[in-house]
C-alpha cells in the first residue's frame, strides 16, 4: 500500500532561483511553422519559398507581395489604382484608424492588389487579395479596384487573372460592402461580353460574398490543394440543416468532386498553368 504514502514536498525548488537570469535562451520564433492541414510542426526552411508543407502538401496562406512573386515575371507589375480615397461610410468606430495600421503593416493600400504584369510573358490584368488586411474584406476600395480591373481588361483587351483570399463583406462599411458583389459582377460580364478569359484561383480561404460573387465567375475556376471555399460557416449550415456535415466539406477537394470548380493545381505548377491557359485562350482567337 506504499503507492497511497506519496511524500509531500517532493517537487525541488531550484535554491538559486531568485539569483537565476530572468530572460531564457533566445529561440527564435519564426524558425517553426504549424500545419494547419496536417497538424505537424515544421521547420520553416522545409516549407520553402512557395510556402507548402511537404507532408500534406497544404499551401500556408501568402500575402499578396509574396503570390504576385511567385506568379508573375521579375518586374513587371504596373501597379494600379492604388490612391483610392478609404472613406467610413457607417460611421464604424475607429475605422480608419484600422485601415491606417493595416496599411502600414502589410504594405498594401487595401486587401487587394491590382495591375498588370506579365506570366511567362503573356500580358494579364491581374488582382491578389490578401487576407492579412482585415480578413482580406471585400469594403467599397476594394469593390472599386477589382471594378476598375474588370474595366481596365476590357479597354486593353486583356484576359484577368484573380486570385481570391477573403473572409467575405467587410462589416465596418455595412450594406456599401454587399453592394459590391453585383458592382463587380457587373464588370464581369462586362468583360465576358468583350469575348475575353477570366481565370479565377481561389486560396485559402475563399469565403462569404467573395464566393458568392466574383470568386465563382471565372471562366475557368482553379484552386490550390486543401483550400477553404465557403459562404457560410461549418456549424451554421448543420445549425441549419441539423446534419452533420463530412469532413472535408468546404475543401478544394469536395467541391472539384462536386462540380464547383475546375482544378486543383499545386503552388508550384500554378504559374506555368496559368500560362498555358491564357496562351490557348488567345490561340484559339476567342477574343476575336
Ligand atoms: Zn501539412
Amino acid at each position: 500500500m506504499g503507492l497511497f504514502n506519496k511524500k509531500k514536498n517532493y517537487i525541488r525548488i531550484n535554491p538559486n532561483r531568485d539569483t537565476m537570469p530572468a530572460t531564457k535562451p533566445a529561440v527564435p520564433d519564426d524558425m517553426w511553422a504549424k500545419c494547419p492541414n496536417c497538424k505537424r510542426t515544421l521547420y520553416k526552411k522545409e516549407i520553402g519559398a512557395e510556402k507548402v508543407c511537404p507532408h500534406c502538401g497544404y499551401s500556408f496562406r501568402i500575402s499578396a507581395w509574396e503570390r504576385l512573386a511567385l506568379t508573375i515575371d521579375e518586374k513587371s507589375f504596373v501597379d494600379w489604382d492604388n490612391q483610392l480615397e478609404q472613406k467610413n461610410p457607417i460611421d464604424f468606430p475607429d475605422y480608419l484608424t484600422k485601415i491606417d495600421n493595416m496599411k502600414e503593416k502589410t504594405g498594401l493600400d487595401e486587401a487587394v492588389l491590382t495591375g498588370k504584369a506579365t506570366i511567362n510573358g503573356q500580358e494579364v490584368a491581374i488582382g491578389v487579395m490578401d487576407a492579412n488586411f482585415i480578413m482580406g474584406s471585400m469594403g467599397t476600395v476594394v469593390g472599386e479596384k477589382i471594378t476598375r480591373l474588370f474595366e481596365k481588361a476590357v479597354v486593353e483587351k486583356l484576359p484577368v487573372v484573380l486570385f481570391t483570399a477573403s473572409g467575405g463583406a467587410r462589416m465596418q462599411e455595412g450594406i456599401f460592402s454587399l453592394m459590391q458583389m453585383a458592382k463587380i459582377s457587373a464588370a464581369v460580364k462586362r468583360h465576358s461580353n468583350a469575348g475575353l478569359l477570366y481565370i479565377t484561383v481561389l486560396t485559402d480561404p475563399t469565403t462569404g460574398g467573395v464566393t458568392a460573387s466574383f470568386a465563382m465567375e471565372g471562366d475557368i475556376i482553379l484552386a490550390e490543394p486543401q483550400t477553404l471555399v465557403g459562404f457560410a460557416g461549418r456549424r451554421v449550415i448543420e445549425q441549419t440543416i441539423r446534419q452533420q456535415l463530412p469532413e472535408d466539406f468546404q475543401k478544394a477537394e469536395f467541391l472539384l468532386q462536386h462540380g464547383f470548380i475546375d482544378q486543383i493545381i499545386p503552388r508550384m505548377m500554378l504559374k506555368d498553368r496559368l500560362s498555358e491557359f491564357v496562351a490557348f485562350h488567345q490561340e484559339k482567337g476567342w477574343c476575336d
